[in-house]
Parts: structure tokens; sequence; C-alpha cells
């Protein structure tokens, strides 16, 4: 069942899952404030922040940084020599990879299956045909994208263990719809390992929380309105240790012709989904679930999207129309 509702007006401090790409280095900003570290940095083309309470030493946002830099080495499908560039250079041959990109690449075929094929990482060289970094971009041919489909398809992704091989030697993988939750959830294991019990980790718009804010209040996380400046919060959650993931068509477009151009693509065609959805936000308790799910249920569409997570437990979520209405399943905490 779905639910529509409006928000009303937010009193508690929020913070927005969607943070300003604004003068961020690499290596990172910090910030003391008593008892509590932050540090803001660029990865995974998107900015991420961190925000540990209870400590004044920031070397634990070292070791965190630390870590995103090797995932983001494994991982990345531009960065030479990574897990994911093997892959897409094997020319059809197997290739060994770490455990951790084997258990994201299982997890990743678990969500095409469960998507009915809407969530597929296979997506590569489709996404390799857009440029959302230029504003007008391109959009790419027919005849291109009809080139590019002739080598999409989970079905040429074979896992045994941690080899890996693509039968189809064009075809090319890009984990860009659930790495960022995976590393959120090796982020939070690694701060929960060090006697952490209060954390804000947000990649990109991908929010794991430890805990709760302070003693007395939840953290409040602010959903972005998909449709207003980066800035405008549409409603927010109140959450205490879980993930908020958003795919939206904000985080990465172009516009052309009144058209917005973005990110989330129709594994069939290629092309940006075009559905009368602007954002869906997931509730979970695994990050790297939100995420494949987020990218699943975008694609999937209002109907069949809610459908899956109402299927699934502890798993609520929140679609966003481009009415800008807020549809929701059935537990997700309304403000
Ligand atoms: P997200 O923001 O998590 O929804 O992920 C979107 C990113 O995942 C895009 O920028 C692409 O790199 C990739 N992607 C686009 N469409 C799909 C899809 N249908 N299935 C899997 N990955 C996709
Ligand atoms: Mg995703």
């Amino acid at each position: 069942m779905q639910h529509k509702f409006y928000p009303k007006i937010v009193l508690l401090p929020v913070v927005l899952a969607a943070l300003l790409a604004t003068a961020c280095q690499r290596t990172g900003t910090s910030d003391h404030s008593s008892g509590s570290v932050s540090r803001t940095g660029f990865f995974f083309d998107t900015v991420v922040s961190l925000t540990v309470n209870g400590t004044d030493d920031d070397s634990v946002l070292d070791e965190c940084f630390t870590l995103m830099e090797n995932y983001e080495a494994m991982l990345s499908r531009t960065r030479e020599n990574s897990d994911v560039w093997k892959i897409n250079h094997s020319s059809g041959k197997p290739v060994t990879v770490s455990d951790e990109t084997a258990s994201l690449l299982s997890l990743a075929m678990k969500y095409s299956e469960l998507s009915d094929g809407a969530f597929d990482i296979t997506i590569a060289p489709y996404v390799e045909l857009w440029d959302f970094k230029e504003n007008p971009g391109t959009v790419p041919s027919e005849a291109d994208l009809a080139e590019a489909g002739s080598h999409v398809g989970i079905s040429s992704l074979r896992l045994d263990g941690n080899t890996v091989t693509l039968d189809d030697p064009e075809a090319a993988v890009d984990l860009g719809a659930i790495a960022k939750g995976y590393i959120a959830d090796r982020v939070k294991e690694f701060l929960t390992s060090q006697g952490v019990e209060s954390a804000l980790i947000n990649l990109g718009g991908n929010v794991l929380t430890i805990g709760n804010r302070s003693s007395s209040s939840p953290w409040n996380i602010g959903i972005r309105d998909p449709l207003g400046d980066s800035d405008d919060i549409i409603t927010s959650i109140r959450i205490s240790g879980k993930s908020v993931v958003t795919s939206g068509t904000y985080e990465r477009y172009f516009e052309k012709d009144g058209v917005r151009y973005h990110h989330i693509l129709d594994p069939k065609t290629g092309l940006p989904v075009q559905n009368g959805l602007e954002s869906v936000t997931i509730l979970s308790n695994s990050s790297a679930e939100g995420d494949a799910l987020s990218t699943s249920c975008f694609v999937l569409g209002l109907e069949k999207g809610m459908e899956l997570v109402e299927s699934l437990d502890g798993t609520e979520a929140l679609f966003i129309t481009d009415e800008q209405e807020l549809c929701c399943s059935d537990g997700f905490p309304k403000e």
C-alpha cells in the first residue's frame, strides 16, 4: 500500500542528505567543535562528509579517509588497475578480484534479479555515452545507443568465487549505483570497531548513521526537494543507526531543449528513465542494499518499486513525483 503525505515544518537541526559540492579538497577540510570532529572531502565524483561525536581526536577521520581512498582505488570504473577497471579491460578473460569486490558483485547480481533487470551494473557501455559534466551535454545518437545496448545485460557477467568473467569482451561494469552504500557500510563498521557510538557518514547523499545525534535527540535527515535548489528540503526523517539513500534526477543531469537528461538509465534503452519520478529514498539497515534498492525502485517506477519495497523486511521508501507528491511505504516514518 502507498500513502501520500504532506510535510510539516521541521524545527530540529536537519542534516541535508545531498551536500553542496563547493570548495572541497580531496584530502578534506576538518572541523573541530568540542567533543566532535568532522571532515569534508571529495571521493567517487561526489562530496563526502563524516562527523564523529564523543571525541576531539580526528585521527579516526584520517583512517576513514584512507579507507575510502582504498575502496575508490578498488571499485572505480575509471581508476586504472582498480578491480572494476581490470574486469572491464579483460577482453573476455577471467579476472581475479578481492573478496570485497566479489561480494559487492554478488550483491549487485542479487538486485538485478530482484528488480527483474531494472538494476543492471553492466550498464557501463551506456554510461560512457552520456556526459553529465557538460551543460548542455550531448544526447547520444540512436545508433550509438543501440550499439552500446548490444553489450548490456547481466547474463554476460559470471562470478565464481573471486573469479569474474565478462563473456562479451565489449561488456563492462559500473558500480556507481551501489558502491557508495557499500563503502558507507564499511566506514560504519570501522567506526563501530573503534568504539564510536554516534556518527554521521554522508557519501554524496548516501547517509548512514551510528546511534543518535545526542543523548536527547536522534539524527534528523533532510530529504531534498528534487525540483528545488540544492539546499531545499521537502521533508525530513528522524533516525538512529539507520541508512537513508536517495536516487534522484538532480544528482547528475543536463538540460537540453527543456528536457532534463539525468543519470539513472533504463537498461533496455540506455535513455534516462522517464516515469514521473524525481527521486526515491530508501530507509534500511544496510546502506549497500539501500543504494541498490533506490536505483532499482527509481527504474521500476512507483507501482512496481513500491511492491518490491513492501516485499522486503526492514526496508521503507519515499517516492517523490514530478508533481512533488510524496508517496511512502506503510512503515515510512512521517514527520
Ligand atoms: P544512484 O545514484 O545510486 O541511483 O546510481 C546512479 C548511477 O548508477 C549512475 O550514475 C550510473 O553510473 C549507474 N546507473 C545508471 N542506471 C543504472 C541502472 N539502471 N542500474 C545500475 N546502475 C545504473
Ligand atoms: Mg543507488
